[in-house]
């Protein structure tokens, strides 16, 4: 079964073809980072009208890449949310109207249960159980994953999620948007010595985070350097200081969330996923404490379409009837995981 993947829920339009039996066929994925660079961060409406744009000669690509004539795509799966209500718009009638034309079900797919499950599309894929670490640009969670669709949370951010704090604390810095690849690049050349800043609840006995207060940390070093002439040398020494103080954080409850459930495998998903600093920690720690620390390939830990076709061809391959010949949709904007249906 070929899977067709659709995802538009933020700044990139990403499209992908998964098959059941063999695999990943092709994606094609385009980032509007540059175009919301010199806003500082995403203009929604910017969004939409570029999904529209990119979408059609997206999914060509998708296809010619793959081999394959948009006939012989058996399902069409789409992210219905959560996200940006105008650009997840875009995704759902694209999908929609490609399901009616070519007379194929269509299927809403979660975008955290995208990002939960593109662990297993990589070469070497965890079992069921596991713990899994959702560390995106709005999101972050730990959640016991027994089976799609059978998602527990363990805890949460009581306010910004770790991209945030990793763009935010990067903007303070004046490294652009967005800043968690830079903020993480800039750290390599700082003295850890230099700054120790807050570790929010690192000692409270729950497995929720909390970064608000540690860009505000950031936020006060850079004030007081700025008023002596924060240096280049400076700079890299308060991104080391906020990259180690959040890695610290992330994994020490990574390890508390193993030990409460008494699992051995864990699972890290989203943007946050390809920081270096934090696989690297996560690693040292797995190898402590013997446990098995998985990751998504780096292309996928951002959003990406693969993911999407992917989660709708685990869903269909557990239930067929999950994807419908009913083409009027409704985006979620505002959708909490543990809302979602088990299978
Ligand atoms: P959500 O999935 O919660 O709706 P999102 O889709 O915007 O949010 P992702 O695409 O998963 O989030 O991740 C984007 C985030 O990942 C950004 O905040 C970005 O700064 C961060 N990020 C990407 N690469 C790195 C890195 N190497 N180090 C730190 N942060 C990174
Ligand atoms: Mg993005
Ligand atoms: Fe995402």
């Amino acid at each position: 079964m070929i899977v067709l993947g659709v995802e538009s829920s933020c700044d990139e339009t990403g499209l992908a073809l998964y098959d059941t039996g063999r695999g990943l066929l092709s994606h094609a994925l385009h980032s509007q980072v540059a175009m919301h660079e010199e806003y500082g961060g995403v203009v929604p409406e910017l969004a939409s009208r570029d999904h529209i744009r990119r979408a059609i000669p997206l999914l060509q690509q998708t296809l010619e890449e793959a081999g394959i004539a948009a006939a012989d795509i058996d399902a069409i799966a789409y992210t219905q949310g959560p996200g940006l209500a105008g650009a997840l718009l875009v995704g759902s009638s694209i999908a929609c109207s490609l399901g009616l034309a070519l007379d194929k079900p269509v299927l809403g797919v979660h975008h955290l249960e995208g990002h939960l499950l593109s662990p297993l599309l990589a070469s070497d894929p965890p079992e069921f159980p596991f713990v899994a670490l959702l560390v995106s640009g709005g999101h972050t969670q730990l959640m016991r994953v027994d089976g799609v669709g059978q998602y527990e949370l363990l805890g949460e951010t009581l306010d910004d999620a770790a991209g945030e704090a990793f763009d935010k604390s990067a903007k303070l810095l004046g490294l652009g948007y967005p800043g968690g690849p830079a903020i993480s690049r800039l750290a390599e050349f700082g003295d850890p010595a230099a700054y120790k800043l807050p570790r929010p609840m690192l000692h409270s006995k729950d497995l929720n985070f909390s970064f608000s207060g540690l860009k505000t940390a950031v936020l006060t070093v850079v004030k007081k350097q700025e008023a002596a002439n924060v240096c280049e040398q400076d700079k890299a020494n308060i991104a080391r200081g906020f990259v180690d103080a959040i890695v610290d954080v992330l994994v020490a409850k990574c390890v508390a969330a193993l030990k409460q459930t008494g699992l051995k495998r864990l699972v890290i998903a989203g943007g946050v996923g390809a920081n270096s600093q934090l696989r690297a920690a996560l690693n040292a720690a797995a190898a402590k404490k013997r446990f098995r620390v998985y990751y998504p390939e780096l292309e996928f830990c951002t959003d990406n379409g693969a993911m999407i076709a992917f989660a709708g061809a685990m869903r269909l391959s557990i239930n067929p009837d999950a994807a419908r010949r009913d083409y009027a949709f409704n985006v979620r904007p505002r959708w909490p995981l543990d809302e979602l249906k088990v299978i």
